[in-house]
Parts: structure tokens; C-alpha cells; sequence
């Protein structure tokens, strides 16, 4: 077999040997950060390198158009060009664009963009106090079951002790009603597309072949979070073969509610006695201090134990406070960020925000336009989210010389505005807070312009949102989407219970799974961490701050404008003078710096000037070992200042 080193170059020993086993089965089952997504691009770089497969019998797969094309641009990078990189329903949908018509002499469904439209009548013929339910939940439950491959035939049967949104058997009835209509109009929804293509590949043998002769070797990057059908369909590309390399953690399951388990991650070596199984345990995303907060969560997170060990040099301490309320907690960020960009050089590009559910980005949105910081938002920025973008709309057809305020009403309350609203679905809650930010929006602007008309009402909206460049400034994106990706800094505001763990209306998210996307949340950091909670309102903090030794604590003035801690914020020429030191120190024993000491611990030998081992020893951080093999020197270069 041929090796291409500069492939293989920068990976550890044990990616080394991951990237190495371009044939048969191998599983990476490792931490956040741990390079497997890493690992992943370069394994199969050297299948093709090595003349294992050529580029084009590699079908890589992944949960994201992003994350899709962040493997494309990475195996580009490493000199390969032509390995398919596509999320499960992108493959299916270019599978069944390929094969449906030739295989069924049909011609292939087109797809359905939402289910609502089809659900509504149906839902309007159910009994009164479920009539009015959300079309959206109807929806989500529909998705719920489908994603379990439960077919309305098995529904009642099948679907335990989980609880639909409405009775089962009036579920059932929408359920059924609903494919039925979309089969007569002949389309087919999103998970139809795996489905049918399982379909297809089942009845029609010769199908299937045609996609086992293309592609002879597979990876599967977030493989934790693989559902039945994601999982059926990835058997039969297989076929009797055994080229799978699957990647994962399970600690980072998120998507147990599409039907997702990590069973099939951590079951791989029972399929396959013969898998390589390689585990990565040295984290080079995060500073040992970031790391030391995500640690603190592995206890609970269930699966099997894994610590994450720092190899990146020591940061600045995560800073983790209780802040007044909202807008404190938004003035706190701003001022961070500022500073990280101004004086630790940070990228705005390299900075998240994370939220739990969309609907948090509106008041980020409106708070960094403010603010006049550039950002983005993945996921769908507030004007372009289906309630503000269905007023603007209906704005348009029906300016009529009513109010501003009134029009607003008029519309959001043909929208279905409800107040007292307490949905179950993450979107509806969404939806209905932003069509109550619009009208919030439209008080507010005429308050202040008492005589302009709609058409500049619309405008100021255009430019208080508009400081959203596309792919420019601090990011916002919720949890779910910063699966896999990494930021210089990471903030997670409005830690509070029924926020993170999530509640809304009946529907309460699983607390395990919300403790994993906690995890995941903090694991993306690279350097600098901030976590807040605001102590106004009924919300009491998250549970999961106690878990992490967070003592919850009260604001203080300080901890409202303060964000000092953020940033590594230290500096003098004494502190310079023992950095330098530390450098060469941990250059002569051949260690990283921060084995040495921590910047923290350097801080305060520079606030405090120790004079002899005894004001040495006060200082926390400084063990007997490290006074045995350091004090003399670091009394020295205190002294000599
Ligand atoms: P996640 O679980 O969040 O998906 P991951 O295990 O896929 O994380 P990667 O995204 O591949 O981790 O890598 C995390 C970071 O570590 C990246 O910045 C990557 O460039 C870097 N990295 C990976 N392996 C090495 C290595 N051997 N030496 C130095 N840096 C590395
Ligand atoms: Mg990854």
C-alpha cells in the first residue's frame, strides 16, 4: 500500500492508525474535539492516495448541508476532488432522481416543503378544543412516527408510552388523512425521501446494485445521531459488504426526538466483531480551563465514561454569572465581544452565540444591530422566519390606511396570534413570540414616529435588522446547529430552568438529552467561555449550573457590566516577565506551558509578589512539587523586577 505522509502529517498515533485502516470496518468513538471529523477527511484522503478506492466509490455522509460542505472543502484542501460528501436525504434524493423512473416507469414525486397546508383542513374537522391546536404540532407528530418508520397502520400499536398532542385516535385519523392527500397529489415529504428510496431499493433488487457498483466504500461523520431510517438505508448501500467507517460520541446525542440512537453507534462492534475500534482521548479544540466545565457534565451524560485531556495551551477562566436581567445580560455580552475583538484580536467570524430555540435571536438580533456589531444568523434571521416574513407579506397586499399598530394586529391576528398561547412545538413558540415581537415593534416605532406611514415602518425594520451581512460577524445559532463546529469564544446566555432544560406548553424535553446539548454547547469553545443566567422573572437557574459546581449566585453590579474575566484581561511587565519565563521553562522540560503553570495562577504571583516560598505557597496553584521545581526561579524574577 502506498503512503502519502504529507496525508497523514499532524495526526497522533492513534488517528494515525484510524486513517491508516482504509479497508474494512472502524469505528471512532471519541470525545468533543477530539479530532474525528479530522481524522475522518484524512482516511479518506489515503483511501484514495493508497489506491484503496478511487475518489469516485467514496460516498461520505454526514446531518448537514454545512457540515457537507466543510468535508467537500477539507478533502479539497488535503489535494482530493471528486469523493461524494451529502447528507442522508440529499444522497436519497440523488439516488431516487437517479433510479425512481428507470426502475418504476413513475415518474419521481416532487417534494412537499411543509406538511401544514395539507394538515389544515383536516385539523379544522376535528372536535373544538383540538381544532385549534397548532397545524405545526399535528405536523411534528407525523414526523415523530415517520422518522420511527411507524406507518398509520401500526401507529396505535406502536407508539408506547409517548403521547401524542391530541387523542391517538384523532391523531391516527390526521395521520391518515394526511398521506392519503399527499398521496393523491401525488408528492412526497421529506422523510417520504428515505423511506421511498428503501422502498425502491427493496423492490427493485437491480436498483440497489446500481448504487453498491458506484459506491464500494462509506463514512458517517455524527453517527450517534442516526435514526432507524437514516440507518436502514445506510444497510442497504452496504449490502453483504463491511467498507464503514463511522464516527461519533455519544456523550453529543441531540436528536433523539427525530428517532436518533446511539445504540447504533455504541452496538457497531456486535455487528461488526471485527471493526477497528479506535478511541481518541486528547482534545485539541479547548483550553484546559474550557474543558474543565465540560468534564464536570460527563459523570451524568450516561454511555460510556470519557474525560477529554487538553493538549491546547492554558486560556482565560470560563466566566459563568448571574446577571439583573436580559438587557444586563445582552449589555454584558456586547461588551465582552468588544473586547475580545479590540483587544484580544478575536475574529467576529470566531464568536458564537448559542440559544435553544430560534425565537432567542430576534432580541440578540435587535441588541447587536443596535450595538452596530455585524452577525449572522444561522438557522434563519428574524425577518426571514416564517411568522415575520408571512406579515410583511400580508402587509404588503393589504395597506389600507389603517394604523400601524392596527394593521399589525389585524395580520398577526389572521396569522393566529394567541397570546395565551403555551405551544408544545419548538417552532410554534417561535412563531407566536415573533408575531408578538412585530407587534411589540410596531408600538414601539410609532411611539416614537407618530406620523410616518407603514412603508417606513417596514423600512426601519429593514435597517434595525440589517447589520446581518451573509457569512460576516458574531454568529447565532442554537445548539443544534453548532453540532461539529468550533468557535474562538462561546457565549450561552439565559441559562434558566425551562430555557435549558427546555419546557414549553405540555412538552418537556428529555433532561438527559438537554444536559448533552449543554455539553456540546461548551465543547465548541476554543479559548474563551461565558455563561449567564438573569435572576428576574419566575425562572429559577438551570439545574444543570449546580451540576457543573456553578453556584449559582446573585447579580451584582459588577457581574452586570463587568466582563472582565472574559478576557484574558492580565497584563503589567511583571506578568509579561513571568509568561517569558514560563515559555522557556516549559521549552527546556519539554512540557506545555500551562503544565508549568496556569495563567491565572501567574496573575496573581504578579499581584501578590511573593517574597520567600511561603507567600509562594498562599497562592492557589501552586502546589509542593510545583514550589520544589519553580520557587526559586519565580521568586527570582519577581525580585528582579
Ligand atoms: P466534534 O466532536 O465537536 O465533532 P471532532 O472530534 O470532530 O469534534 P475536529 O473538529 O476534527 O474534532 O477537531 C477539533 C480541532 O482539533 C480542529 O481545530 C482540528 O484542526 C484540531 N485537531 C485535530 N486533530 C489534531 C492533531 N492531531 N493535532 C493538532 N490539531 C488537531
Ligand atoms: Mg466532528
Amino acid at each position: 500500500m502506498r503512503v502519502r505522509e504529507d496525508v497523514l502529517a499532524g495526526l497522533n498515533d492513534a488517528q494515525r492508525e484510524a486513517a491508516l485502516a482504509v479497508r474494512g470496518p472502524v469505528a471512532i468513538l471519541a470525545g468533543a474535539g477530539t479530532g474525528k471529523t479530522t481524522t475522518i477527511t484524512h482516511r479518506i484522503a489515503h483511501q484514495v492516495e493508497s489506491g484503496a478506492f478511487p475518489a469516485s466509490q467514496i460516498l461520505a455522509v454526514t446531518f448537514t448541508d454545512k457540515a457537507a460542505g466543510e468535508l467537500k472543502k477539507r478533502l479539497a484542501a488535503l489535494g482530493v476532488a471528486g469523493v461524494e460528501a451529502r447528507t442522508f436525504h440529499s444522497a436519497a434524493l440523488a439516488q431516487l432522481s437517479r433510479l425512481w423512473s428507470s426502475h418504476t416507469s413513475e415518474s419521481l414525486p416532487d417534494v412537499l416543503d411543509h406538511k401544514a397546508p395539507l394538515i389544515a383542513s383536516l385539523a379544522n374537522a376535528l372536535p373544538p378544543p383540538h381544532k385549534f391546536l397548532p397545524r405545526r404540532e399535528l405536523a411534528g407528530e407525523i414526523e415523530w412516527a415517520k422518522n420511527r418508520m411507524i406507518p398509520p397502520a401500526r401507529y396505535l400499536a406502536e407508539r408506547g408510552d409517548h403521547e401524542p398532542p391530541i387523542p391517538a385516535e384523532l391523531m391516527l385519523r390526521i395521520y391518515e388523512g394526511y398521506e392519503r392527500r399527499k398521496g393523491t397529489m401525488g408528492r412526497l415529504d421529506f422523510e417520504d425521501m428515505l423511506a421511498l428510496a428503501l422502498r425502491l431499493f427493496d423492490a427493485h433488487p437491480d436498483a440497489v446494485h446500481e448504487v453498491r457498483a458506484r459506491f464500494h466504500a462509506f463514512t458517517v461523520d455524527e453517527f450517534q445521531d442516526v435514526n432507524p431510517l437514516q440507518a436502514a438505508l445506510l444497510d442497504r448501500w452496504l449490502g453483504e459488504r463491511d467498507d464503514l467507517c463511522v464516527v461519533g460520541d455519544d456523550y453529543q446525542t441531540i436528536y433523539t426526538f427525530t428517532g436518533a440512537s446511539p445504540e447504533h453507534l455504541l452496538g457497531f462492534v456486535r455487528r461488526f466483531p471485527q471493526a477497528k475500534v479506535v478511541r481518541l482521548e486528547e482534545n485539541y479544540r479547548s483550553s484546559p480551563e474550557v474543558l474543565d466545565v465540560a468534564n464536570r457534565l460527563a459523570p451524568r451524560l450516561g454511555g460510556f465514561r470519557k474525560t477529554l485531556r487538553a493538549t491546547r495551551p492554558s486560556g482565560p477562566v470560563p466566566v459563568a454569572r448571574a446577571v439583573p436581567d436580559e438587557t444586563a445580560e445582552f449589555g454584558a455580552i456586547i461588551q465582552a465581544i468588544r473586547r475580545l475583538r479590540d483587544e484580544e484580536a478575536v475574529p467576529l467570524e470566531e464568536i458564537a452565540v448559542l440559544y435553544r430555540i430560534n425565537a432567542r435571536s430576534e432580541p440578540l438580533e435587535e441588541a447587536f444591530a443596535d450595538a452596530g456589531i455585524p452577525y449572522q444568523v444561522r438557522d434563519g434571521a428574524f425577518l426571514r422566519r416564517p411568522g415575520p416574513r408571512a406579515v410583511l407579506q400580508r402587509l404588503k397586499r393589504s395597506a389600507d390606511g389603517r394604523s400601524i399598530v392596527e394593521a399589525i394586529a389585524r395580520v398577526t391576528d389572521l396569522l393566529g396570534y394567541d397570546p395565551d398561547a403555551s405551544p408544545d412545538a419548538d417552532e410554534e413558540v417561535t412563531r407566536q413570540s415573533d408575531l408578538s415581537r412585530m407587534r411589540s415593534l410596531a408600538s414601539e416605532f410609532v411611539s416614537v414616529h407618530p406620523h410616518d406611514d407603514l412603508a417606513a415602518f417596514v423600512a426601519e425594520l429593514a435597517r434595525r435588522f440589517s447589520t446581518e451581512h451573509s457569512a460576516r460577524g458574531v454568529n447565532l445559532l442554537t445548539y443544534h446547529r453548532a453540532k461539529g463546529l468550533e468557535f474562538e469564544a462561546v457565549f450561552l446566555p439565559r441559562l434558566v430552568d425551562g430555557e435549558l432544560p427546555f419546557r414549553s406548553g405540555r412538552a418537556k424535553a428529555d433532561p438527559e438529552e438537554e444536559r448533552r446539548l449543554l455539553y456540546v454547547g461548551i465543547t465548541r469553545a476554543r479559548r474563551y467561555l461565558f455563561l449567564t443566567w438573569p435572576t428576574d422573572g419566575r425562572a429559577r437557574p438551570s439545574p444543570f449550573l449546580d451540576e457543573l459546581e456553578l453556584a449559582p449566585s446573585q447579580p451584582s453590579r459588577r457581574s452586570a457590566t463587568s466582563v472582565r474575566a472574559v478576557t484574558v484581561g492580565r497584563g503589567g511587565p511583571l506578568f509579561d516577565r513571568l509568561r517569558e519565563w514560563r515559555r522557556k521553562r516549559a521549552q527546556t522540560d519539554g512540557v506545555p506551558a500551562y503544565v508549568v503553570f496556569h495563567d491565572r495562577t501567574l496573575a496573581e504571583i504578579a499581584e501578590r509578589k511573593p517574597r520567600d516560598w511561603a507567600d509562594l505557597a498562599a497562592i492557589a496553584g501552586v502546589g509542593p512539587t510545583k514550589l520544589e521545581r519553580y520557587a526559586d526561579e519565580v521568586l527570582a524574577v519577581v525580585a528582579a523586577i
